[in-house]
């Protein structure tokens, strides 16, 4: 049986409808009528449920919230434009100045550049670390605390977190983790791991052919008892669980995020990634089998491949048992240096060069000269960025015809 066999069955049947148009309905529309007065009282006030304004809540959009939200086990999920807007969603509706982020793992670079350069200026500051510092993580844990930010898979870097010992930490501390799955979805479910928010660039696998940039938040429900979301360090949300119960984080992230900041997704968007994400289950299992033998015969072959299915890496144990169904689109070869990483993207006839990951398309990219060339050597060398570092996302394309494109590429 195929490893995504149940979401190839549930994904469908949720994207298709059973009566009237069988695609998703698109609308784009940017107001709607409420036809008399009262029923725009109601439907301001919450009681009636209509749509209100489509920077606040879009109804092709809602469709799609709710079935990553079922895709992830999550109380409900609300949609961005991209998935840097869905990073700012999932914090600001959480961060004040003066509260502090603990970063693990990764990081994708406008993440790193949105932890480090941006909010810094808002008074609230980021610690980083690795994925096995876990000793360090608990040390740094504060009062002020409010979120531990992680990625799924280091990207480029391809380490791999301990997520279900990370949300134990968490947990603890009673602090929300936040877990980036761009990489992963479906393969990994950070809310059965622990997790409390998953965000989700949809531009990337979720989508999976460039057709439209997208992002969203999901969330899991507030706990009719205990809860570390009814505690003193997340004061500013407790209106919202003594008005909405289980949803309160979802009426955070509406009112905080999208309300005031704006980073709404569209409809016509949210249409593009429903119709990718119907054939998601199917794409991501052919690529994660596809990546193991491209990364095993490259290997062999001699390149220097960073993937956590190689024997030496340093997480190949977490990969077969926490990672059974694989670890994404990406890997990365060290070609030595930036000339010979130009050569060998420019001589391939199969790669796209470009900066997405998760197409149906194998991409390529050259890691220093492009996404971390502004980044200080330090921060290089923490990020793992070497001179001759390429970051491949492997697409839909016969595994031979991958192998053999490269070794021809390679060779001079
Ligand atoms: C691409 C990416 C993002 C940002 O998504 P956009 O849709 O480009 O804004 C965030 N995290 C990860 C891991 C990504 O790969």
């Amino acid at each position: 049986m195929n490893r995504f066999e149940d979401f190839t069955t549930r994904i469908v049947q949720q994207v298709g409808k059973k009566e009237g148009p069988i695609s998703p309905v698109m609308v784009n529309s940017a107001s709607f009528g409420y036809g008399d007065s009262e029923t725009g009282e109601g439907i301001f006030e919450g009681s009636i449920k209509k749509p209100l304004y489509a920077r606040v809540g879009n109804p092709t959009s809602a469709q799609l919230e709710q079935v990553l939200a079922s895709m992830d086990g999550g109380i409900g999920a609300v949609s961005a434009s991209t998935g840097m807007g869905a990073i700012a969603m999932a914090t600001l509706s959480l961060l004040r100045a003066g509260d502090e982020i603990i970063s693990i793992g990764g990081l994708f670079g406008g993440t790193y550049s949105y932890f480090s350069e941006t909010l810094p200026r808002f008074g609230i500051s980021t610690k980083f670390f690795d994925v096995d510092a876990l000793i360090e993580v608990e040390n740094a844990i504060t009062s002020e605390t409010k979120v531990i930010f992680l990625e799924s898979v280091g990207n480029p870097n391809m380490r791999l977190p301990d997520i279900a010992t990370i949300a134990q930490i968490a947990n603890a501390h009673g602090v929300a983790l936040i877990v980036d799955n761009t990489t992963t979805p479906m393969s990994v479910l950070p809310l059965l791991l622990g997790a409390d928010i998953v965000v989700y660039s949809t531009t990337k696998i979720i989508t999976g052919n460039a057709s439209a940039l997208g992002g969203a938040v999901v969330y899991r429900p507030i706990a009719e008892g205990e809860d570390k979301f009814k505690s003193e360090r997340y004061r500013d949300i407790q209106p919202f669980i003594q008005k909405m119960g289980a949803m309160a984080l979802i009426a955070v992230a509406k009112k905080r995020a999208l309300r005031d900041f704006g980073m709404s997704a569209n409809g016509f968007g949210s249409y593009l990634t429903m119709l990718g994400l119907e054939t998601l289950p199917l794409r991501m299992d052919r690529i994660v089998t596809t990546i193991e033998s491209v990364a095993g015969k490259l290997s062999e072959a001699g390149f220097v491949v960073n993937h956590p299915c190689l024997a030496d890496h340093p997480h190949h144990e977490r990969y077969k048992t926490q990672f059974a169904n694989g670890c994404g689109t990406i890997f990365t070869i060290d070609l030595g240096s930036k000339e010979k990483a130009f050569e060998f993207l420019n001589r391939s006839k199969l790669i796209t060069i470009t900066a997405n990951i998760g197409d149906s398309r194998t991409l390529g990219l050259h890691m220093a000269s492009t996404i971390y060339r502004d980044f200080d050597d330090a921060t290089k060398a923490f990020l793992g960025i070497t001179p001759g570092l390429v970051r491949i996302s492997i697409g839909l394309e016969s595994a031979y015809a991958i192998i053999d494109d490269f070794i021809s590429a390679s060779k001079i």
